[in-house]
């Protein structure tokens, strides 16, 4: 196979032809901002207004309370610091996972340097949070319980109804990072007494460099960028009308084709999941086989290391990832595989594949042959290998 195998969803997605196209009058003709008192701005102003209500529409609210940011990043560092900083007379406690994405994990490091005291709440070995857990860390300072909605690496949906019943009962805001889950699954903000939700365009089709973070009405949330009085003088800055309309196309089309599309992605997700555990031996999955999002397959390899056997699947046209974060030189195994108990070794090891619903069973079983090819070799060269086949007299 010639072409590129793009496996890597979860990074990044590709920009869908109708959002370009939507996007394009306002770089071209309606290039008006916002914010200006003539005619000719109305239409970027209506196209924001518009852009709010087709994102309120598929979260169950209202377009007032839909803020754009520059994207998921910005959304979380606004829902936990904002808190923090208006609910500090009632307390300086918060309460998060010990898998989420680092847009929220190192905000909270930033506010306990501040003074604020964080709960990093454990998970199972499947990645779901430990209920139990999250009850007995609640206080009466605790002022926000943070807690994505589905994991980036390991694909894991948390049980956001029964977290936002706990914050509910207990007078705790909830809020939630849904970057990997909105626009892939239902999401129902009253349904599931969600307080703040962070989304982000180019996890769904849509452009980078645009989000947004949900507030529940009545909220009373400090502005986070200060300056002029856009955002309802909480966002401050003009706003980035033509990634806000490529944003709401984006909305729109993965609303319109939601049950197909996760049909048709589960079908190649299991069948992924299923070649690759029959085919390769001494391979795990990671994350919760049915509570996960339905483009993610995560993987452990005995054996070997994630990061060679990325850069042999790149030769071979396939775009994954690998659960590592190459920081400074160093190679850290994920903070996720770790917390859902992987030892060091085997975290190394990991291969997250996240498809699109444009991937075929054709590329599936080519990159299924392609991994067992590849985990061969490189299990071939290693010593550790070597030494358990020798030991196990594997054949
Ligand atoms: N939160 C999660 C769960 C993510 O997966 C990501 C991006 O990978 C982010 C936040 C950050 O989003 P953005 O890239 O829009 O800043």
């Amino acid at each position: 196979m010639d072409k590129m195998i793009y496996l890597d969803n979860a990074a990044t997605t590709k920009v869908k032809g109708e959002v370009v196209e939507a996007m394009m009058p306002y770089f071209t003709e309606h290039y008006g901002n916002p914010s200006s008192v003539y005619q000719f701005a109305t239409k970027s102003k209506e196209a924001v207004d518009n852009a709010k209500d087709i994102i309120a529409k598929s979260l169950n609210t209202r377009g007032a309370d839909i803020y754009f940011t520059a994207g998921g990043t910005e959304s979380d560092n606004w829902a936990i610091k904002a808190t923090a900083e208006a609910y500090k007379n009632k307390g300086k406690h918060i309460i998060t996972s010990k898998i989420e994405h680092h847009a929220v994990l190192h905000t909270c490091e930033h506010l306990e340097k501040e003074g604020y005291e964080v709960t990093y709440i454990d998970v199972d070995e499947n990645g779901i949070l430990k209920l139990d857990e999250l009850k007995k860390a609640i206080r009466t300072d605790t002022i926000l319980i943070s807690v994505m909605f589905a994991n980036n690496e390991i694909g894991t949906i948390q049980p956001i109804k029964e977290i936002g019943e706990i914050a509910k009962e207990n007078n705790i805001l909830f809020h939630t990072d849904a970057v990997q889950a909105y626009g892939h699954i239902e999401i129902d903000v009253e349904e599931l007494n969600i307080d703040m939700l962070s989304a982000s365009g180019h996890k769904l089709n849509g452009p980078k460099g645009i989000g947004f973070l949900y507030i529940r009405k009545g909220l009373k949330l400090r502005s986070f960028i200060h300056g002029g009085a856009q955002e309802r003088r909480r966002r401050a800055g003009t706003e980035n009308v033509p990634g806000i309309v490529g944003f709401a196309k984006a909305v729109e089309i993965a609303m319109d084709n939601m049950s197909e599309r996760i049909s048709k992605e589960i079908k190649l997700r299991d069948m992924l999941i299923e070649k690759v555990l029959k085919v390769v031996p001494y391979t795990r999955l990671n994350g919760d086989r049915t509570n996960r999002l339905p483009n993610n397959a995560n993987f452990s390899f005995q054996f070997i290391e994630g990061e060679s056997l990325l850069i042999m699947l790149d030769m071979k046209g396939i775009c994954g990832s690998s659960g590592s974060a190459c920081t400074s030189g160093s190679l850290d195994p994920s903070h996720v595989l770790l917390a859902i108990g992987l030892p060091h070794e085997i975290a190394h090891g990991s291969l997250r594949l996240t498809l699109s619903e444009e991937n075929t069973e054709e590329e599936i079983e080519y990159v299924v042959n392609e991994v067992a090819a590849v985990v061969e070799r490189l299990r071939s060269m290693s010593p550790l290998y070597e030494d358990f086949v020798r030991k196990n007299k594997v054949n």
